[in-house]
């Protein structure tokens, strides 16, 4: 899956949400976050964020390696 890490945090730029073909980006509080289940891994998603704050699970670098589990429990609350 890909990850929505702490650039996206009080931002909110939703140009993402534009480019998802399967339209599993949510609206949180702060942040936007991908659904880990519904994530194709399709990597469109990553050069349209102009704060570069989306990653893939396994890129995420680690000063912000804690939003892997930020994205999966947002999922987990609603
Ligand atoms: Fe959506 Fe593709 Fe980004 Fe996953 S990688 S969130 S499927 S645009």
């Amino acid at each position: 899956t890909y990850v929505i890490a702490q650039p996206c945090v009080d931002l909110l730029d939703k140009a993402c949400i534009e480019e998802c073909p399967v339209d599993c980006i949510y609206e949180g509080k702060r942040m936007l976050y991908i659904h880990p289940d519904e994530c194709v891994d399709c990597g469109a998603c990553e050069p349209v964020c102009p704060v570069e704050a989306i990653y893939y699970e396994d890129d995420l670098p680690d000063q912000w390696s804690s939003f892997y589990k930020a994205n999966v429990e947002f999922f987990d609350d609603i």
